[in-house]
């Protein structure tokens, strides 16, 4: 698929023709200098963008809009304020064929997946960062999709409470093994997550990398200073610092 923002004054082509083919039980990350496009592939999986150019399909199906095969997590916080933890979870199986007693127990279950089952009837602004991010990932697999959206979900918290939420997102990731579209821009966050690992280039946006890192699973923060990571951050780091060099470039 491809991707050209047209407004009024100038034309941005954000993604250049690209083709990924994941796989149902993969962690795959998209990493990449900022403004090259990353957001902009996600929200076309997600249903909130049309691609210019060509298609998104899940399972064969072409993508018209946003549906409950595809779960999001964004960096922003998107939890209904007036609502509480448990309503705001109970309110994305609104339109399920589920009952309103099923509804609530499947909340509950996934609040509990989450570790904030004691949370239930919190307001979102009594929750630190990290909290609300467990809302907003037990929202998202509330509804079970076979795809979960993250969009530099962790961005926003401190390091000490990002990398809690990394191990979190590892667990539950290994004991439902869904298929993870991530996006961040932390080398780090990238490999310690994930199976596959595809870089872009700068605007507009073309698979500049694609690697595996190979780290044993299940993961630990031990992985974090293991040989075969430092191996692949150097790897990652000099092709992003390529890409970071070109942008700057006189045309
Ligand atoms: P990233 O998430 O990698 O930082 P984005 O996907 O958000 O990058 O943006 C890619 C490029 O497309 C940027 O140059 C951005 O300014 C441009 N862009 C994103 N959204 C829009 C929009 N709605 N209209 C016009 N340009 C946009
Ligand atoms: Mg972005």
């Amino acid at each position: 698929m491809t991707k050209t923002y047209r407004t009024r004054k100038r034309t941005v082509e954000a993604l250049a023709p690209i083709t990924l083919t994941l796989k149902p039980d993969e962690f795959t990350t998209i990493i990449g200098t900022s403004g090259c496009g990353k957001s902009t592939l996600l929200h076309i999986v997600a249903g909130l963008e049309q691609p210019s150019g060509g298609r998104v399909e899940i399972k064969g199906t072409p993508v018209v809009g946003p549906g409950r095969d595809r779960g999001m997590v964004f960096q922003s916080y998107t939890l209904f304020p007036w609502l509480h933890v448990q309503a705001n979870v109970e309110f994305a199986l609104r339109d399920t064929p589920l009952s309103k007693k099923e509804r609530s127990d499947r909340a509950r279950e996934y609040l509990d997946l989450v570790g904030i089952a004691d949370f239930g009837t919190a307001m979102p602004a009594q929750l630190s960062g990290g909290m609300r991010q467990r809302v907003a990932i037990a929202r998202a697999l509330s509804y079970r999709p076979s795809v979960l959206l993250m969009d530099e979900p962790f961005g926003a918290l401190d390091a000490q409470t990002r990398q809690e939420m990394q191990e979190l997102l590892l667990q539950v990731w290994e004991a439902h093994r869904l298929n993870v579209l991530f996006v961040t821009h932390d080398i780090d966050e990238a490999i310690f997550l994930s199976d596959r690992i595809i870089m872009l280039t700068g605007r507009p946006g073309r698979v500049k990398l694609d690697v595996r890192p190979q780290i044993p699973r299940p993961r630990t923060v031990d992985v974090l200073t293991s040989p075969e990571m430092m191996t692949q951050k150097a790897e990652l780091l000099t092709a992003l610092r390529e890409e970071s060099q070109h942008r700057w470039r006189p045309q």
